[in-house]
């Protein structure tokens, strides 16, 4: 049976630090829950990390998080003694490590940000996208001028001044492929992707994705953008420690 990804519904359950579940398989090494908040590896996004903890206390580190065929596994690294209580069946409490989970999440929305920017000014479309906490790094379909970097920088801060609104549409995947004409990304999609999750930040960007944002674009400043290549096909963003202004709801 697929597993829930309680994470995606909205912005709001990205900022969900603990939540209950219940141990539906044991496959060696890992635990299957029947939903989970934990965001496994994909989309260029790593996944989180944190603990799993029973009622009675014994608690298990997951060390890796991914999904496949529909199901997450939570991949543990603890005595087999303390593993061997989480059964089938078993109520069990998720914590995310809430520093890697929030970064990846400021800098997932700040990655859309910066590709929505350099599609808007100049038609490059983003290929590849990939997350490396505190650095996003994104590849164009074509080179861009590394000289271009300190104008891009500017209308980055003013957007995420503004506080650009953000959205979660769901789209069904023919009206996506329909018309791709003012969209930055330049991702194919699986062709079992129906329908597409949307992320869209208001009057520049539609994207779609199954990552972890943040709520709003003033989170994800202060973040410095910079051409990662001489040859400008690649570029990146990188964040600045913050207060953390948005507690998580
Ligand atoms: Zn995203």
């Amino acid at each position: 049976m697929p597993t829930e990804l309680a994470y995606l519904s909205d912005f709001d359950s990205a900022y969900l630090r603990q939540f209950r579940a219940r141990v539906v398989g044991r496959p060696p090494g890992a635990i299957v829950l029947d939903r989970t908040y934990f965001y496994p590896t994909g989309g260029g996004q790593p996944s989180d990390l944190g603990w799993l903890r029973r009622p009675t206390g014994e608690a298990l580190p997951i060390r890796e998080v991914y999904r496949q065929g529909g199901v997450v596994f939570h991949r543990y690294r603890g005595s087999p003694q303390v593993a061997g209580g989480f059964v089938p069946g078993t109520e069990v409490e998720g914590s995310i490590d809430w520093d890697r989970r929030y970064a990846h999440m400021r800098l997932h929305t700040g990655q859309h940000l910066l590709s929505g920017l350099i599609f808007a000014r100049t038609g490059r479309r983003t290929v590849r996208a990939r997350l490396e906490s505190p650095n996003a790094t994104i590849e164009l379909d074509a080179p861009l001028s590394p000289s271009g970097a300190p104008a891009l920088q500017d209308e980055f801060d003013r957007i995420a001044r503004e506080n650009r609104p953000l959205r979660i549409r769901h789209l069904p995947r023919s009206e996506w492929d329909r018309d791709r004409t003012g969209r930055a990304s330049g991702i194919e999609l699986a062709a079992a992707v129906d329908p597409v999750r949307i992320i869209e930040i208001d009057g520049l960007d539609s994207c779609p994705c199954g990552g972890t944002h943040v709520r709003s674009v003033a989170e994800v400043a202060p973040a410095a953008v910079a051409a990662r290549s001489e040859t400008g096909d690649r570029w990146g963003l990188s964040l600045s420690a913050r207060p953390p202004t948005t507690r998580p709801g």
